[in-house]
């Protein structure tokens, strides 16, 4: 019966940004778990090797190509995948990009092009899906936010600013969503190793520091958010809304 709180058999999953990183590790395990997974990503290539690669190992997906960014769009592209696999219960926004600059060098374009994905993207999507799942009465929403959701660190204002406008986002859909059944989350990872953060993996001296910083001392492993996404994305999680959910090997907990 426990058991039975966090299977997702039968649940329709959209993961934005899911050809790769951490998006790929969530629709992994989501689709172990039992999840019906739909892929999303700009790449086609990507996207396709990635689906071909999670329907190898048995697991139901489907491709939905399309770029996040185009906010009057998106609600055209959720109606037209309802219309060919069925209504979508949980809605993961992991999609997101980083820019790093000093603060001084950071220009208008760069700062939008952040918030276009990590924000405008993440609010449209969850409209688009929530507007469905409010009709049903019942979905899930779980935000891919940050511990830059909480911490600042030099070189990423405009990313720390759009993981801080994350958390809010999602406590303030939750005020608006909760009686109508839809719970809204977030996931706030730590430092993981990615296309992403290479180029931080590759330097040893940001490596020695995190290291050091964070009580785990290491980086995190992808497949170690999996756990908080069944969670969040299950029955287990149905009283659970407008919460943070932090897997930062400690990171966000100490000094
Ligand atoms: P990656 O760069 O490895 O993957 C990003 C994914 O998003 C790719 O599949 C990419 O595919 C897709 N994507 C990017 N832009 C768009 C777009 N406009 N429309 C649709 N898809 C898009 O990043 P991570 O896996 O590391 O990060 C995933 C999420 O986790 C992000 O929100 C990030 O901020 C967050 N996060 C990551 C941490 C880390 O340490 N890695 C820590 C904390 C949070 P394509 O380019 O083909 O579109």
């Amino acid at each position: 019966m426990t058991q039975g709180l966090f299977d997702l058999k039968g649940r329709r999953i959209l993961i934005t940004g899911s050809s790769r990183g951490i998006g790929l590790a969530l629709a992994r395990g989501l689709g172990q778990a039992g999840g019906s997974i739909i892929l999303n990503g700009r790449d086609p290539k990507a996207l396709g090797e990635a689906a071909r690669a999670l329907a190898a190992e048995g697991i139901d997906v489907t491709e939905a190509g399309f770029d996040v960014t185009d906010p009057h769009a998106l609600d055209a592209a959720v109606e037209e995948l309802e219309s060919r696999v069925g209504p979508i219960e949980v809605l993961v926004n992991n999609a997101g990009i980083n820019r790093r600059f000093p603060a001084t060098e950071v220009t208008p374009e760069t700062f939008r092009e952040v918030q276009a994905v990590n924000v405008e993207a993440v609010f449209f999507m969850a409209q688009a899906c929530a507007r469905r799942m409010l009709k049903r009465g019942h979905g899930k929403i779980v935000n891919i936010a940050s511990v830059q959701s909480e911490l600042g660190r030099a070189t990423i204002t405009p990313y720390a600013a759009s993981k801080g406008a994350v958390r809010t986002m999602t406590r303030s859909l939750c005020a608006e969503w909760a009686k109508g059944g839809v719970q809204v989350n977030a996931i706030a990872p730590g430092y993981f190793a990615t296309e992403l953060t290479k180029v931080l993996v590759e330097d040893e001296a940001f490596t020695d520091w995190l290291c050091k910083r964070v009580p785990a001392g290491r980086w995190g492993k992808v497949e170690e958010l999996v756990g908080a996404a069944v969670f969040l994305s299950s029955a287990a999680s149905d009283f659970v809304n407008g919460h943070l959910l932090y897997v930062d090997g400690g990171m966000t907990a100490v000094v």
